[in-house]
């Protein structure tokens, strides 16, 4: 399929992008990978007027800890996290969500920026923000806000960003001492968008869980965070017993309907599955044990 004609812009800094932004208001679009957008244009479930790429606005490649946080600018590649060493030594969650998007080619394209502004409950990257706490940085013509991943996340395809605003960095709090992170994720062949995946970051202090973050990825309107599961987590032993009692938690969290992708029942069942085997994966790491 072919899209419908549209004027295409390659603006060369961040306040020629937010002009053409203001100027070409509800008829334009901005593009980052290009991986969601374009097969939604060529679809003609989005026809944008005017497109706005912003590979060559520069600043938004960050990629570095930076006061207490992992800042990642909004145009990194999935294939630039999944091979950065230092994500790939203090953020395994994170390395594990970009290796399970889509083939190569597609990460060598998308970036974390589009992954979380398209805001797709399928999506991988905002479940393990929603697990790691992470900040949303975005600048528009009144300036620059931060907005935390759970305001962010609004629903299916929608997020809180204005339409005249830019996403342009996500701090991801650096991990206290004892920290862990994992994601998980079941598909029904690789490269496929997920029955349901599970993100999980526990904090111990000795051999009880300090803080917990647990978030659920394409069994609701949008990825969810398991509150009540994370919640039970504090203070606890992570033994068998209190793990499979989060997943139970986690499960009942999940709001799935029936798809081809599998029934209502059966995505809670893997749900539950999978925040065991995220919780285990990601307390091993916290207490130094194998990857
Ligand atoms: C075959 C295939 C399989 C896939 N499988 C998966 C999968 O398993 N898991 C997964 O997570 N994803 C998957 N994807 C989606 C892929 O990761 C997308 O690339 C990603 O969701 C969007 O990133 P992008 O950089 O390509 O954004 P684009 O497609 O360029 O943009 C997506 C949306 O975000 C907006 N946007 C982008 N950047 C910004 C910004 N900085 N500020 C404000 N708005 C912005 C755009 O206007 C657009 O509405 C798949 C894609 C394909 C083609």
């Amino acid at each position: 399929m072919i899209p419908p004609p549209f004027q295409y812009y390659a603006p060369t800094s961040m306040s020629e992008a937010l002009s053409l932004l203001q100027q070409h208001g509800a008829e334009s679009k901005l593009m980052a990978g290009g991986q969601s957008l374009i097969p939604l244009m060529k679809l003609r479930l989005a026809s944008p007027n005017h497109l706005i790429d912003l590979q060559k606005v520069p600043g938004l490649t960050t990629l570095e800890e930076r006061d207490g946080a992992l800042v990642i600018g909004a145009m990194v590649r999935e294939a630039t996290l999944e091979h950065s060493p230092l994500v790939r030594q203090r953020y395994p969650g994170i390395v594990e969500a970009s290796e399970v998007v889509a083939d190569p080619v597609v990460r060598n394209f998308a970036t974390l920026g589009g992954n979380l502004a398209h805001a797709d409950p399928a999506n991988d990257h905002p479940a393990m923000m929603l697990a790691l706490r992470a900040q949303m940085v975005a600048i528009g013509p009144r300036g620059q806000r931060r907005i935390s991943v759970d305001d962010f996340l609004v629903d299916t395809f929608e997020t809180s960003l204005a339409p005249d605003e830019v996403l342009v960095e996500i701090h991801v709090p650096q991990p206290a001492p004892h920290s862990g992170s994992a994601y998980v994720k079941f598909e029904r062949k690789v490269g496929d968008y997920a029955v349901a995946a599970v993100a999980a970051q526990v904090t111990m202090n000795g051999d009880v869980c300090a803080q917990a973050g647990l978030a659920l990825t394409n069994v609701g309107p949008r990825s969810l965070r398991a509150g009540a599961a994370q919640q039970f987590l504090i203070g606890k032993r992570l033994d068998d017993q209190t793990i499979r009692e989060a997943a139970r938690l986690a499960g009942d969290a999940a709001e799935p309907t029936s798809d081809l992708r599998g029934p209502a029942e059966y995505k809670r069942a893997v749900v539950r599955a999978l925040t065991a085997r995220a919780l285990r994966k990601a307390a091993q790491r916290a207490t130094g044990g194998a990857n």
